[in-house]
């Protein structure tokens, strides 16, 4: 006796791993007769509960790959706090085309202006999807990388490092690097710029300080930031830490930590595309200079 084709439908459906229309089917299939749908309708509806399931795992896998330190939003981001960074500019770059254009985006500032905030949410929207983002720290991706160097294995890990969609480096500047992790950041920037991959970079150093991040190696420095901020956005927040501002609402004591004629100032910069790399890196520094 042949298998009626009803039964087929649910092995079916299993067999090709769509669980969630599997799981659906019965169901499904009574609110079709009951509603008269067409067979179209029907087999829409079934698949679109697969595929939503499909996205949601997808976002899952994606936030947990991305290793974020802890979950930031753009939505809880408070720009009346920050009024200097242009919110449009933080829009556009939520919807990710910095990616897929292979653009970097560079947050700079002093302590606690919500550099690694904007920098997680960013990456959150990246996530959001379904494609990859990695959050790392600089010196825990130069500490991997001499690992990796060690146990020689650091092609394969350069390798994972160029993959994802995005990569986000936070923290550069903060601790002091040697001359072999110096040059192992250097060369996850370099890689990415070839493969047009883009990378989101937090720091507390302007530019003109940077010879201090690559182990005092100026030559290095200023070719990081060449392939850097060839394509990138530069976002320059001054201000003082949101934290501090907080707890002055508050009504605590006030702590001074930047003068007051920065308090207010910061910079955007739009990186072009067809410019030199090292006319790009010279006017975001100017323009740093300047802010
Ligand atoms: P940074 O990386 O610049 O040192 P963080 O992003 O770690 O600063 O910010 C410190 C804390 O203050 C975080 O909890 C962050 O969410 C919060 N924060 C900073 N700026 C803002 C802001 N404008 N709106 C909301 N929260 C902020
Ligand atoms: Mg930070």
């Amino acid at each position: 006796m042949s298998i009626p084709f009803e039964a087929k439908a649910a092995a079916g459906l299993e067999h090709l791993g769509l669980k969630v229309a599997h799981q659906h089917l019965d169901q499904t299939a009574q609110q079709a007769a009951a509603g008269d749908w067409s067979y179209t309708h029907f087999l829409g509806y079934l698949l679109d509960g697969e595929l939503e399931e499909r996205r949601r795992r997808s976002i899952e896998l994606s936030l947990q790959f991305a290793r974020f330190p802890y979950q930031k939003r753009l939505e809880d981001f408070d720009y009346a706090a920050q009024p200097s960074i242009d919110r449009r500019l933080i829009d556009e770059l939520a919807t990710t085309r910095f990616c897929s254009e292979g653009r970097n985006v560079v947050l700079l500032g002093p302590p606690g202006v919500g550099k690694t905030h904007l920098a997680i949410a960013l990456g959150a929207c990246v996530c959001q999807l379904g494609q990859r983002a990695y959050f790392t720290t600089a010196i825990e991706l130069a500490r991997r990388l001499t690992k990796a160097t060690r146990e020689h294995r650091l092609h394969r890990e350069m390798k994972n490092l160029v993959r994802p969609s995005v990569l986000i480096i936070d923290e550069v500047g903060y601790l002091s690097l040697d001359t072999t992790q110096a040059s192992l950041l250097f060369q996850v920037i370099a890689e990415r710029y070839e493969k047009q991959q883009a990378i989101i970079l937090t720091s507390n150093k302007a530019f003109s300080e940077w010879a201090g991040v690559f182990a005092g190696d100026a030559v290095m420095a200023s070719a990081a930031l060449d392939r850097l901020l060839h394509r990138a956005t530069v976002i320059n927040i001054r201000g003082e830490s949101y934290r501090l501002k907080a707890r002055q609402r508050a009504g605590s004591e006030r702590i001074e930590l930047t003068p007051a004629s920065d308090a207010d100032g910061a910079t955007q910069t739009q990186g072009q595309p067809k410019r030199s790399r090292s006319r790009a890196a010279a006017q975001a520094e100017q323009e740093e200079v300047n802010a």
